[in-house]
Order: C-alpha cells, then structure tokens, then sequence
C-alpha cells in the first residue's frame, strides 16, 4: 500500500468518491477495509534506498513519528475533501492549531486574530507567544475594515474562524484572503465548525485550514485529533518544522477509527443541520427564549455573508435565556432527559453546554453570558429533542 506515492485520481472527485473509494483500490489481501499499520519502523532494500529516504523524510516512510501508511490514506482523503494539496494528520486539534502558527511566526512578528476564536487559541496567543516576542492584536473581525487597521508592517498571521463556536460570528474571507495577499501574510482558518462539506476555504483564497478531527471527522466522540490542510509547500514546511521536532504524532489506530468514521460524514452533516435548524427555529418560537445564535437562520445579523460562504450548517449553536438568574439556567439544564451536559461537539449525540458552567462556582457572571447556552444538535429524531427542552423549560418554570 504506498499511499505516498498513489496520485490524486482525479481532479476534484465526489465527496463519496474520496471517503469511500480513494487510495483503496489495491489494499493488501482485497481487503475492503484499510489495514492499521501498527509499525514504529519501516525496512530499506538496500543503503542507497535507505539514504534517499533519510534526505526527505516528508515523503518517506523511515520511522511512524513522521509517515504511516494508515495515516497518510487519512491525510490523503482530507486533503482531497479540503480542496488542498496536502494535510498533515495531528494527535489533536490544538496541536494543528499551534504547529500552523509557529510554522509561520518567529520573534519580532505580529498576528491578527479573531477575539471569539477557541479558548485554547486565544491561550496560544495571549500566553504562548509573547513568550517569544511575538505581537498579537485582537480583532471582531466582522467587516473588512477591522483587518485592515490591524495589520502592520511586521504582520505574518492573519487567523480566522468563521464562524467562531461560541458566537457565530461570521468574517468576510474572501476579502480577506485578497488582502492578505496583497500584505504577503498568511492566512489560517479553523474549519472545524463547518466541515468540508459546507465550506472550503481555499477555494476562497485562505492559505492554509486547520480542524479539531475530534468533532465530525471523528463523529463518534470516541477519539481526539487534528490536521493541518494547505498547499504542499506549507505542510511539507511544517512536517519539518514543527511536526517532527514538536511530535504531536497522530497514531495509526486513530488514523484508521477517523477513516472509518470519516464513510458518512457527507451523509451525517445534512441531519445535524436539518436537526440544528428545526431546534433553532423551535427556541426562537419559544417565549422564554431572547435570541438564537446560528448563521443560517433568517434573524442571524450575518445571514447574508452565511449564505455566500456556507451551502449549509453544522449542528452547533446557541441561544440566550431572557432570564438572568443562575437558578433558571441550572433548572433548564438539569430538567433535560436526552440532551447530555458536556463540552465539545460533533459526535452523534446532542449536547448542552451553559457558558456559565465556565466561570468558578460563586463568581459573578457577566450579564451577556449568564443565560448563554450552547447546543450540539446530534442526530436523534427531531421531534424527540424538542419535546426534551420543551419540558425543560416546563420544569425552569415550575
Ligand atoms: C475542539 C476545538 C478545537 C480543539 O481541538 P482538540 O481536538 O480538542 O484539540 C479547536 N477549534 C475548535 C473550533 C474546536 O471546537
């Protein structure tokens, strides 16, 4: 299986082409599922094919820190569904996070980055690297404008996430990227939200794009990854740079399980928008409800820019609470029967997750995020997961 050296069949093939079918036509034995390549170690059939792997690692397979087949089939598949050349496979999303960053930023540099961006993001940038000198301004990043009064002359980062996962926030990427270009920055996104199957922000301009695989790549709330997405250059730049020095090495049984999984995203994703929708539509109905937070609702402030970057929605979003008492929050979320209480997103379940959850017990809250509820809406009947918050909002009341 030399998944290395197997070419992209074809150019731009159907998502169900790549996840079912791509690099798979010749697996060992006829087998129709990929083998693990449990191996640390890979053998040369002589010194010379020894050296010449040695002198690119990024495309050999010497030792499973770097390259494994099971691995690089996963890669390759991701690659192809991003509309990029090459992916590097990670051991989380964080990881493809802080290795797409460092690859491009050394001391005396300045980045510009979206304020709502993960939390483990804005630790990298408020923490991580002024360590070593780098510079960082925090943007909205809702219009063209923030970006431009941002950048400097030292900028080399521009980092996006769009929509950003706990507000939605939407920025505008293709002027973006064009004006990035013009800077020579670097553009990166997080597309963890929207999967490849909504969006594809290299189509769009944008350099590189990383992904949390632990969300719908994963799908099962069953394993922790990420990848790295871009041109060849840049991810073969940081295999060598910060991939092989740094080691956040993704194993192979987590290659395989996100392969696996991998089968039917194109068929999960349009049940968590369905579903997502109809429980967005649902809590906006409701009178307890102020406000829904979820791009590709009509009410949603940048639901025309949504429109023009997404051909549809993942299941994640939130919405307030008219009450601002602690009490009302903790009765809501405790009444519901199927929705489970947990952080992250992207498997088969629904989720809540109540922003206040996230300040220490007794502290005060402020009033924008007391009542603020983030929902994962997984792939359960419908009708089944508006009943449960409908007497989860008899119960607040009772
Ligand atoms: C979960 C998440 C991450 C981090 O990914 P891990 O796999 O948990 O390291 C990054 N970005 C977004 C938007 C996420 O939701």
């Amino acid at each position: 299986m030399e998944v290395l050296k197997a070419d992209m069949e074809k150019k731009n093939p159907e998502v169900s082409d790549i996840l079912l079918h791509m690099g798979e036509h010749n697996l060992p034995g006829n087998a129709v599922s990929p083998p693990i390549f449990q191996t640390s170690i890979f053998c040369f059939g002589s010194f010379d094919e020894f050296q010449q792997a040695i002198a690119d690692e990024a495309h050999s397979y010497i030792y499973s820190r770097g390259n494994n087949p099971t691995v690089n089939l996963c890669e390759m598949k991701l690659a192809a569904l991003e509309h990029a050349e090459r992916a590097k496979l990670v051991s989380s999303g964080v990881a493809a996070i802080s290795c797409a960053l460092l690859s491009q930023l050394q001391t005396g540099d300045h980045c510009v980055v979206v304020q709502d961006s993960y939390s483990w993001t804005r630790y990298m940038m408020l923490t991580y690297l002024k360590r070593f000198g780098i510079d960082v301004t925090f943007v909205e990043g809702t219009v063209i404008e923030d970006f431009e009064k941002a950048i400097r002359p030292n900028t080399k980062v521009i980092y996006l996430e769009s929509p950003a996962t706990f507000t939605f926030k939407l920025q505008p990427l293709r002027e973006v990227a064009e004006l990035a270009k013009a800077h020579h920055i670097k553009t990166i996104i997080d597309n963890t939200w929207a999967t490849p199957i909504f969006q594809n922000p290299i189509d769009m301009g944008i350099d590189i794009v990383v992904h949390s695989a632990s969300k719908y790549f994963g799908g099962n709330s069953d394993l922790v990854g990420g990848v790295i997405m871009g041109s060849d250059e840049d991810i073969t730049h940081i295999f060598n740079t910060e991939f092989m020095p740094l080691g956040p090495v993704p194993d192979p049984m987590q290659a395989w399980l996100i392969l696996r999984n991998l089968r039917n995203l194109e068929v999960r994703m349009p049940v968590h928008y369905r579903n997502a929708m109809g429980l967005a539509e649902f809590l906006e109905s409701r009178p307890e409800v102020e406000s829904v937070l979820y791009p590709l609702l009509p009410s949603f402030p940048q639901y025309e820019l949504a429109k023009k970057q997404l051909r549809g929605g993942s299941g994640l979003f939130s919405f307030r609470l008219k009450t601002r008492k602690l009490e009302d929050v903790k009765k809501f979320t405790d009444s519901v029967r199927y929705f489970k209480r947990a952080v992250s997103w992207g498997g088969y379940e629904s989720l809540l997750d109540p922003n206040a959850t996230a300040f220490r017990p007794g502290t005060e809250i402020p009033d924008d995020r007391i009542s603020l509820i983030r929902v994962h809406a997984g792939i359960e009947n419908l009708d089944l997961l508006k009943d449960d918050l409908a007497s989860a909002f008899d119960a607040m009341k009772s």
